[in-house]
């Protein structure tokens, strides 16, 4: 049995440590993806204030992965019928089961010029272009639309304005977003503190206002023009190429079909508001969303009245639980508070911060890393 891992981001790299656990030892488990490293994506915004970073986010896949075989190369298609992945440069590979996990690129939603006047922030290279562009076009004065505040841009714009403080520079940095908060898929408390902070740290913030299209020096926007510098657009996220551009949904025990997983930011399931209706229908929509999810949480924390029995498991109250031998129960929340150490006894293989120590993962294994 032939069982592949398509991209080694966050989503692949944890699928196929938690695959080399379980799988039989007699099938083949192949990881492929289009560089050597892990990248520690969520991280990335944080090189462009300090580039050093960009060593430590980086993790080599022979040293994260034990049995599976490492494949470097950029895969281009997917043919579920003949259960066949094509790559760039090797030979396509068969499978028996795939996880496709190759996240997600930036969407540019066909905005007028947006793409060719802009710099995106998905990868280490991005976070160069923008650190040099701000000092090359803004250092002495100048402006940085950030266009998207969802958690990608909130975080480049509070980077940037740290980066214009240390550096004592006198760029403003205004942050666009089309809803009416920034981080617009989180709790108002979460925005709050999202916002108040930007604001103190000197951020422009223009919420409910849309990018119609971009020019070399100007942003149109449906509440005026505004002349740019540099764009950084973190405005949203669509499909990978060898998907076709597609994020597709997947049922909820994320099979696209009966050999075929999407898994992370390649498909929808995780999606909450994003896409949610705009304007007032859309933000009663968002309160009453955030509602019921501080009413979930407040019931997670919530003492049971009574253990409750779990196969393998005893659940004292939630967020606090004791695995036995079988293991930790699966619908349970994968991570206990920060920490809580307590869900690594079950034997579950996150890739958790500690692993990192020093901006090296611990040593694990010998997975064969080839490029075909
Ligand atoms: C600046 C920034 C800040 C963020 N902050 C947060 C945060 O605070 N909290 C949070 O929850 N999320 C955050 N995110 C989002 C988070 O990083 C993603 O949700 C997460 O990385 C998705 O994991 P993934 O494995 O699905 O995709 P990815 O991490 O994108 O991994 C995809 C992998 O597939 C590889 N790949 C892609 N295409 C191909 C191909 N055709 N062939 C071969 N390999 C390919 C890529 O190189 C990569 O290794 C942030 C994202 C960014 C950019």
């Amino acid at each position: 049995m032939r069982v592949l891992v398509l991209g080694a981001g966050y989503a692949g790299l944890t699928l196929a440590r938690d695959l080399e656990r379980r799988l039989p030892a007699d099938a083949d488990l192949t990881v492929v993806n289009d560089a050597p490293h892990h990248l520690v994506q969520h991280e990335v915004h944080r090189a462009i204030r300090r580039p050093a970073v960009a060593d430590a986010i980086r993790v080599p896949l022979d040293e994260a992965l034990d049995r599976a075989e490492v494949v470097v190369d950029r895969v281009t298609g997917v043919d579920r019928d003949a259960r066949t992945v094509e790559l760039a440069e090797g030979d396509a590979i068969d499978y028996d089961y795939c996880a496709v996990c190759l996240g997600a690129e930036t969407a540019y939603y066909g905005i007028p010029g947006l793409e060719s006047h802009s710099v995106p922030l998905k990868r280490v290279a991005d976070a160069k272009a923008i650190r040099d562009r701000f000092f090359d076009d803004c250092d002495e004065g100048g402006t940085v639309v950030v266009g998207g505040a969802g958690l990608s841009g909130v975080q480049v714009a509070g980077e940037l304005a740290a980066l214009r403080d240390e550096e004592g520079a006198h760029a403003d940095i205004v942050l666009v977003e089309q809803l009416d908060a920034v981080a617009p898929s989180f709790d108002e408390s979460f925005q709050r503190a999202v916002r108040d902070e930007l604001l103190d740290r000197g951020v422009d913030i223009r919420t409910e206002t849309t990018v119609e299209s971009v020019t070399d020096a100007t942003v149109a926007t449906d509440t005026g023009d505004i002349d740019y510098d540099l764009l950084v657009w973190t405005g949203g996220i669509a499909g990978d190429e060898a998907m076709g551009g597609e994020r597709p949904a997947v049922r909820a025990d994320l099979r696209l079909d009966r050999r075929t997983f999407v898994v992370g930011d390649a498909d929808r399931a995780g999606e909450r508001l994003r896409g949610a209706p705009r304007g007032e229908d859309g933000r009663r929509k968002r309160r009453r969303a955030g509602r019921v999810r501080d009413r979930r949480r407040r019931e997670r924390l919530r003492p049971a009245a009574r253990p409750l029995p779990l196969r393998g498991a005893r659940l004292d109250c939630l967020g606090r639980r004791r695995c036995g031998r079988a293991g930790r129960p699966e619908h349970l929340p994968r991570e206990g508070r920060e920490g809580d150490e307590s869900h690594r006894r079950g034997g579950t293989s996150h890739l958790r911060r500690g692993d990192f120590a020093g901006g090296r993962p611990r040593r694990r294994g010998t997975a064969r890393l080839t490029r075909r």
